[in-house]
């Protein structure tokens, strides 16, 4: 039988003793991982992200607190939940820990059956809260991304293509004569098509950073960081191909008797500025490009 893989717990204490005491309560029943100061916290909690964080308030150098604010403030770490262990019992330290961003405060001495409970509790809120975000993201009928993941993922590369003056570009792509499928095959198969459509695509991109989305309809996007217009066209032109080579039947269809793709392709060399501009302004080109891909008659690929 296949074991469960146990979620993980960072703990943080500058005491020996102490940190034993909670290592002995979780390990039956947890991976853990273990920090000794506050700088240990970040680092460890960026390489190898835990599911939650039991953090000492009082550590020499960088605090509970301090750590806490660092952790919140990081997009890498923010998400990860945090629960203060103390011996200080004012309720204005409590607060304190609250206003940071932690879930919930333990006070020295504690009971084993109450850390175990309570860490059930917020494992398992950190488990709906992260099936929720990703639900959110993914298109309901084809289950790849969907245009609001789109967005966030546009956001940090276009900040990332600044920072490092790295070109970005977009390819966006609509199937051809879509409605006649829809008409000739009915709507079920249309849904099917898509869905095929949608995995190909998703399943054509090779780079770790490329990324695919349904944008709506019978619109995809792909973003290709660090790829500039030839890259990009050639990339789009595989995409193109690859729906093509599925050979899904389209009698009426032109230039061929199958499902086909056009594509537009937009690529920029971000300099600053905004993000949300950026996006509308590089969308549109591409959308212009689309425009010129179906008049010059589908199933192909154009820039400008
Ligand atoms: P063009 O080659 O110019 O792109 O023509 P088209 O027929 O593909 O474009 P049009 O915009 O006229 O039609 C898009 C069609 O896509 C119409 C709509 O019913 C269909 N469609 C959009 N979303 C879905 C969906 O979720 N499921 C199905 N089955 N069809 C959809
Ligand atoms: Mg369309
Ligand atoms: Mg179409």
């Amino acid at each position: 039988m296949q074991e469960k893989v146990k979620q993980k717990i960072l703990i943080a204490d500058d005491e020996r003793f102490n940190l034993n005491v909670l290592v002995d309560i979780l390990k039956p029943d947890y991976q853990i991982i273990v920090a000794k100061d506050g700088k240990q916290v970040i680092k460890r909690a960026e390489s190898n992200p835990p599911e939650l964080i039991l953090l000492d308030v009082m550590m020499p150098e960088m605090d509970g607190y301090e750590t806490c604010k660092k952790l919140k403030e990081n997009e890498q770490t923010k998400d990860i939940p945090v629960i203060f262990i103390t011996a200080m019992k004012e309720a204005c330290n409590e607060a304190r820990g609250f206003d940071l961003g932690a879930v919930d405060y333990i006070t020295k001495p504690f009971q084993a059956a109450a850390i175990i409970a309570r860490v059930k509790v917020h494992l398992k809120m950190k488990w709906q809260t992260d099936m929720l975000r990703k639900m959110a993201s993914i298109d309901t009928l084809t289950e790849i991304p969907n245009r609001q993941k789109f967005e966030e993922i546009f956001d940090k590369e276009w900040d990332r293509a600044v920072r490092n003056k790295n070109p970005l570009s977009i390819a966006f792509m609509d199937i051809d004569f879509f409605k006649q499928y829809n008409d000739t095959y009915g709507h079920g198969r249309g849904d099917k098509c898509l869905k095929e459509v949608a995995h190909v695509l998703a399943d054509s991109i090779r780079r770790p950073t490329d990324f695919v989305a349904r944008y709506g309809g019978e619109e995809f996007i792909a973003v290709l960081p660090e790829t500039d217009i030839f890259g990009a066209m050639a990339i789009a032109d595989v995409l193109r191909r690859n729906v093509e080579l599925l050979k899904i039947p389209h009698a009426q269809s032109v230039p061929l008797d199958y499902v086909t793709i056009s594509i537009g392709v937009s690529s920029v060399f971000p300099s600053g500025g905004f993000s949300d501009s950026a996006l509308i302004s590089i969308v549109a080109t591409a959308d212009e490009m689309l425009y010129k891909a179906k008049a010059g008659g589908r199933n192909q690929v154009r820039c400008r």
